[in-house]
């Protein structure tokens, strides 16, 4: 069970202040910028004892996101995570009544999110997670609020590689812990597996040819692409279906249910494709918004 300090709860007084100004300052904001971040709740919206409420009541929320991947969770110079999955996070807390100011930012690598959920280290992990059976054993998932597909980047100069099939003899590299690399273990056992612990890892092995291609969603390799301009492309089509859920801890089943909620009112009121069009938007086409999975 979730145990949160005196601290954190007077906290929400500080949240409560924050929302409030933060009302008045959006009357005639009209810059678009913040319009999936303004709490909008209390705890007193929220059923007694849930995780809704203990969050809204302690005005903060942390979250587990990616540091390294351009598009859906890059840090800055400030420390700030930004991308499509940090404003999904920043919709959820918005509905909590917690302004993003109030969102502790935590960054989780593909191999350490079940555990960062499950020992409470984290409320949420949006950080292009793949829902699968697997996990679903440890963690629930709301979602999914995007489909990815694992594909493939070389050098810009290669033309030897234009698919999974091409891989066989080949190094390859792709993170632990990822579903990617579980495929290629899995059904492509010809290649040859360079596993590291963030996909940033794997640009500097690519250039220096220690690895032949970096494997894993679409996505992720295109904000790379778009990040090192001339350096790398993608081939071949989406090999896999990723769809994106938001972690969360097994068995809080009100929570996931609420925060499906929160993504379906997203869909409908426009914030998601905002979110899209203010981050991965800036490179790739806007996407329909996937339907949830209410398993
Ligand atoms: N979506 C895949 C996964 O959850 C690959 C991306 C990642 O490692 O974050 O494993």
């Amino acid at each position: 069970m979730r145990t949160r300090s005196t601290l954190r709860r007077y906290s929400a007084l500080t949240a409560a202040a924050l929302a409030a100004a933060l009302v008045l300052t959006a009357c005639g904001d009209d810059d678009g910028g913040d319009a999936t971040t303004e709490p909008t709740a209390d705890a007193a919206d929220f059923p007694e004892g849930s995780t809704m409420a203990e969050l809204a009541e302690a005005g903060s929320i942390t979250v587990g996101t990616k540091f390294d991947q351009p598009l859906f969770g890059l840090v800055g110079p400030d420390g700030t995570p930004v991308g499509f999955d940090v404003e999904i996070a920043k919709i959820i807390a918005g509905e909590l009544g917690i302004s993003e100011d109030n969102i502790e930012w935590v960054e989780t690598v593909s191999a350490n999110r079940e555990s960062f959920i499950q020992d409470g280290r984290v409320d949420i992990v949006v950080a292009t997670y793949t829902i699968n059976d697997e996990r679903k054993e440890l963690v629930d998932f709301a979602g999914p609020y995007f489909e990815a597909g694992q594909t493939i980047m070389v050098l810009e100069e290669n033309s030897d590689i234009n698919g999974p099939d091409d891989l066989a003899g080949r190094r390859v590299c792709s993170v632990e812990g990822s579903t990617p690399a579980e495929n290629i273990r899995t059904n492509y056992p010809e290649a040859e597996l360079f596993p590291t612990g963030a996909y940033s890892d794997c640009l500097e092995p690519l250039r220096n040819g220690q690895v032949d291609a970096v494997t894993t969603d679409n996505v992720i390799l295109s904000g790379f692409v778009d990040q090192n301009p001339g350096e790398f492309k993608l081939v071949g089509e989406p090999f896999t279906q990723e769809p994106y859920g938001i972690g969360l801890m097994h068995g809080d089943t009100e929570f996931r249910n609420w925060i499906n909620d929160v993504l379906e009112a997203s869909y409908d009121d426009g914030r998601w494709e905002e979110a899209w069009a203010e981050t991965a938007g800036a490179v790739l086409d806007t996407p329909e918004p996937p339907a949830v999975d209410r398993y």
